[in-house]
């Protein structure tokens, strides 16, 4: 693995609506999971060599110093760009020791990631949760496994993600699903939405933050059509004729699809809207503050 050279890992967020997070940390740069959909090998960002992953120099000791010197602590949101569970992390443990940084300095973390690795790390995230806020958000696009190793061909199946949401959720970590991309013409259909809401109740999800639809801009797009015609063929000319070259992409069924989508979790208890996840992991730690003035 490649290291390179970094000033700042923990930066500050503007706002915190995206789950509530304050900071923002990535320790890797980008990912192997070779997702054909994937938003963060776009121009915008100038990642070269995007399938190949790089660690930041010295992470461990920028991040201490970085937490040590923060006035107020939060929150610390894990997993945007790249994967903190991708393969070298098995070998490198470098996502392990930032949460070992965020618990001895105080802070909560929000994870988001499609690998069951997260699991090796139950121990530290119950010690985060005894005093901050912890959220796991696992990436589910389909329920069916042969689909999710064509879309999302280099990290675990759906099953194994949904396996890692149990043992999780067994060891009182809350965890849910981003339900997103929903592939156009793909993934959105009423069985996938139903058997994903019913699945991650199952396995003790307490939420799922959806996305009808997805986004498509300059190199991620060319990505994506060749995906297209190499497992779909004939879809690239649906994609075009139903989105040009626009950026979002919605479910031509996001009406029907969102109306299933609400009704099952409501079924199922489980939470959707972002204010209520935000409420549903942090809300016991901001009386415990307040009762402490
Ligand atoms: S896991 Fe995320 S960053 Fe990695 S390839 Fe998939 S979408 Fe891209």
């Amino acid at each position: 693995m490649e290291f390179i050279p970094a000033k700042t890992i923990v930066t500050r967020c503007k706002g915190n609506e995206w789950f509530g997070i304050d900071y923002k940390m990535n320790i890797y740069k980008g990912c192997t999971h070779g997702c054909i959909y994937c938003d963060s090998r776009s121009s915008c960002y100038g990642i070269d060599d995007f399938d190949v992953i790089k660690a930041k120099k010295n992470a461990l000791q920028i991040i201490r110093g970085e937490l040590r010197s923060k006035i107020k602590t939060g929150v610390v949101g894990t997993g945007s760009m790249s994967d903190p569970y991708n393969p070298m992390e098995a070998k490198y443990g470098l996502t392990r020791g930032g949460l070992e940084l965020l618990a001895q300095y105080g802070f909560g973390v929000a994870i988001a990631t499609k690998s069951p690795l997260i699991t090796r790390d139950i121990d530290l995230l119950k010690q985060i949760k005894k005093y901050n806020p912890v959220l796991v958000k696992m990436t589910i696009t389909t329920c069916d496994d042969t689909l999710s190793k064509i879309v999302e061909p280099h990290v675990a199946p759906t099953s194994e993600r949904f396996k890692a949401i149990k043992a999780l959720s067994d060891a009182g970590i809350n965890c849910g699903l981003l339900l997103m991309p929903v592939l156009p013409f793909i993934e959105d259909n009423e069985r996938n939405i139903k058997e994903i809401v019913r699945q991650a109740a199952l396995n003790g999800a307490k939420f799922i933050y959806p996305a009808i639809g997805m986004t498509l801009r300059e190199n991620q797009r060319e990505h994506y059509f060749e995906a297209l015609d190499k497992h779909f063929p004939g879809l690239q000319k649906k994609y075009i004729e139903s989105f040009g070259n626009s950026y979002e992409c919605v479910s031509l069924e996001v009406k029907k699809l969102w109306q299933i989508f609400t009704t099952e979790c409501q079924k199922y208890g489980l939470v959707y809207k972002m204010k209520d996840i935000i409420n549903m992991y942090q809300s016991s730690y901001k009386v415990e503050q307040l009762s402490l003035f």
